[in-house]
């Protein structure tokens, strides 16, 4: 996937170094505790994150009325659901989702850097900042998502939204056929990252 990207062969070692060199001087000055890691850390490990944007997909998929609230109105619509406190805050006041269709595809990006809907998301994946993987997107989504492993037929239309500090999008992928006797739960296990994202889709694994 995504050959065509130049990587850090290294980049996971070479971040977490950093990020421990950064992490320790901080709290040698006094400018935060090692306490205030582990509550960011626990918020994006429990609170915010695709699980979130999972379970609203799955509620979508079983009740379309709650659907068409979620395309017309993203946060009032989430605001129904039992949700971590927090969903309307660090940039959840300004969701919007996307509906896939037999008609049109969506893709989420960032053009300018990498806004990305974290209540929903959690933080995004480092390919979503690259800014190879962003310019192509906009110029190119079919071939970018095929690299993704998904070729999308010619007679299905693609929607590219930018993300910004306005508006960050997430995509309400289809559901997948043969669930029907699924559980909301059960539907939520199918709902991933990369198919709110628009680089995959949902499928019965
Ligand atoms: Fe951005």
């Amino acid at each position: 996937m995504m050959e065509t990207f130049q990587y850090r062969k290294d980049r996971e070692e070479y971040n977490l170094a950093r990020v421990k060199a950064l992490e320790a001087l901080l709290i040698k000055k006094g400018i935060i505790t090692s306490e205030t890691v582990d509550t960011v850390l626990d918020y994006f490990e429990t609170k915010m994150g695709p699980f979130n944007g999972a379970k609203i997909v799955a509620r979508a998929w079983v009740d379309p009325t709650f659907k068409e609230r979620l395309l017309a109105d993203t946060p009032k619509a989430i605001a129904e659901l039992n949700l971590p406190e927090g969903m309307a805050g660090a940039e959840g006041e300004h969701m919007r989702a996307v509906a896939n269709s037999p008609e049109v595809h969506n893709l989420i990006i960032c053009s300018l850097c990498s806004c990305y809907p974290w209540p929903v998301l959690g933080l995004p994946p480092y390919w979503y900042k690259d800014p190879t993987f962003r310019s192509r997107a906009a110029r190119e989504p079919r071939a970018v998502i095929s690299e993704f492993g998904l070729p999308i037929p010619e007679n299905i239309e693609i929607k590219v939204w930018d993300s910004s500090a306005q508006i960050r999008w997430f995509v309400i992928p289809e559901r997948p056929e043969g669930t029907e006797d699924f559980s909301e739960t059960d539907l939520e296990a199918l709902v991933t990252p990369e198919a709110m994202m628009g680089v995959a889709v949902a499928t019965v694994a």
